[in-house]
């Protein structure tokens, strides 16, 4: 190991899993695939590895028998055409041709064998991409601003800074072994659109006076996670330079690394670190590591949009333009994303945008290209504008393919949407969100609805069911939703959504929104 592990000193403050990670690192599970379960097929693979299977990106799916689902990391969300070219070959050679995409911008294979997955690996690292460490208790994706370089409301173009960041700890064995996962959100735009405060680390636009010169960079915060204990990122008082960056993420991925909870792990994440510590002393740890900072300066961060951005919209390039498309609870397939890679390449700055709502951007088109853009076959279904509900509606995997799912969620959300849209007519948009169990990967504390699946017990047998929250929302004034009483059988929330929604629309007040943003 090539840094002191401070945590190994006292072996009793070790959860079990700590002793598989130190036995063997979780990024060594790489190799072992390559050189011998890909050979030797599902059934060689012993229960250790296959939790270490994290770490290549690749997860069992339900049922355990013999298909992987696996996530590839995409930097801020922006994939070249080619990029996406590869994403689309693979997924229909080894994956049944289903593409998700995920709330971390990451795209999202299913059904794969183990014998495919040197040939993944490959593929995908001749187009610049990895599945490696977008799972495992290691720095994951870094999602950002998926306008970078092309946004009006950005204060600077992030796509480098994530880049470098994404680039030293990718792979990097110094920190491949951390108490829990660990996520990173880099963005300038004003509207927080890669969801500041639930992340474990991160930058948000800010500018300070230094020297008598104005100075761009970003405030950070520290320490958000959702799951069954969700808590908002603390903000420290710390002024960022775009140089310093790398150097305070390595810090405070370090003092994670070093001081995080190994005992238990469900209270493994930063955020409990955070909790206990509170962002003073926090900071103080962090200045003994990276040396003295500047204080906070002035905050840039004017609200939240939930990065959407479904419609046409000018890019900072005068005469081009971005196209924010609607991917129905973010699964799309194959040909669809070949499709879009030809509009890209034909039309476009020959780049694909995902977003953390599951959406997809296309960005670089000229305006006299628009009409014709908006005519392509495959935007009358990822559409710029899909009815109000289906374009605000996400979903997480659910039980169709997740082994920790209580209940399915994905096409219950696309048709509980569909029905809303053909029963309710409002004149805002309202953000639902599924998540099959407490995980959350579906976000579900940010929505307007939350909806999280549990278990009822009824005459008939155990039925799905949900509990409701209203009213999540990050930026000034973050919090997240509050629940409701009471529990609602799957078939009966179509109706109970309707008349919840009817309840806010005759008694808002005028001016008031759903989210009061
Ligand atoms: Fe699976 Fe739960 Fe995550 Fe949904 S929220 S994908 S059910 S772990």
């Amino acid at each position: 190991m090539a840094y002191e592990a401070v945590w190994m000193n006292d072996p009793s403050k070790l959860n079990k899993f700590e002793f598989v990670k130190m036995e063997k690192d979780g990024l060594d599970v790489i190799r072992t695939i390559i050189d011998k379960y890909s050979n030797e097929g599902y059934d060689s693979i012993p229960e250790d590895d296959m939790n270490r299977f994290k770490w290549a990106g690749v997860y069992e799916q339900k049922p355990r028998d013999g298909h992987f689902m696996m996530r590839i990391r995409i930097n801020s969300g922006i994939l070249t055409s080619a990029q996406a070219r590869a994403i689309a070959s693979i997924g229909r050679d080894y994956g049944r041709d289903l593409i998700d995409v995920t709330t971390r911008q990451a795209i999202q294979y299913h059904w794969l064998r183990v014998e495919n997955l040197p040939d993944i690996f490959k593929r995908l690292e001749e187009v610049g991409l990895y599945s490696f460490e977008a799972c495992g208790d290691c720095p994951r994706t870094i999602v950002g601003n998926p306008l970078a370089g092309i946004d009006t409301n950005e204060l600077m173009d992030t796509r480098a800074i994530v880049e470098e960041i994404n680039d030293f700890f990718l792979l990097n064995r110094d920190f491949s072994n951390l108490p829990r996962k660990y996520k990173m959100s880099i963005s300038s735009n004003i509207y927080n659109n890669a969801h500041a405060e639930i992340n474990d680390l991160a930058y948000v636009p800010a500018t300070k006076v230094i020297d008598g010169q104005e100075v761009i960079g970003f405030h950070i915060f520290v320490g958000g996670g959702l799951s069954a204990k969700p808590h908002l990122a603390k903000e420290l008082d710390m002024f960022v330079r775009p140089e310093d960056t790398l150097k305070v993420a390595v810090g405070v991925t370090q003092i994670f690394r070093d001081y995080g909870y190994r005992e238990k792990r469900h209270q493994a994440r930063l955020k409990f670190l955070m909790a206990d510590w509170g962002p003073e002393k926090f900071k103080e740890k962090l200045v003994d590591i990276i040396g003295e900072m500047p204080s906070k300066g002035e905050s840039k961060v004017a609200g939240w949009n939930a990065v959407y951005y479904d419609g046409v919209y000018p890019q900072k390039q005068e005469g081009l333009n971005f196209i924010g498309l609607n991917v129905p609870v973010g699964r799309t397939n194959s040909d669809e994303l070949e499709q879009l890679a030809d509009i890209a390449d034909k039309y476009g700055d020959g780049t694909i945008r995902t977003t953390m709502s599951q959406n997809i951007i296309l960005a670089g088109i000229p305006t006299d290209k628009i009409e014709e853009v908006l005519q392509a076959p495959i935007l009358q279904r990822l559409s710029p504008k899909a009815k109000p509900f289906m374009s605000r509606t996400v979903s997480c995997t659910g039980n169709e393919f997740c082994n920790l799912a209580v209940v399915e969620t994905k096409e219950r959300a696309r048709r509980v949407a569909e029905y809303l849209d053909n029963h309710v007519d409002l004149d805002e948009k309202i953000r639902i969100h599924f998540i099959g169990c407490p995980n959350a990967c579906g976000q579900k504390h940010i929505a307007d609805i939350g909806l999280q699946g549990a278990l009822v017990k009824t005459p008939e047998g155990m039925v799905d069911a949900f509990d409701i929250a209203v009213g999540g929302i990050l930026g000034p004034g973050a919090m997240f939703n509050q629940a409701l009483k009471g529990r609602v059988k799957g078939d009966d929330l179509n109706d109970v959504l309707v008349q919840l929604i009817h309840f806010y629309k005759d008694g808002r007040e005028t001016g008031e929104s759903f989210h009061q943003y």
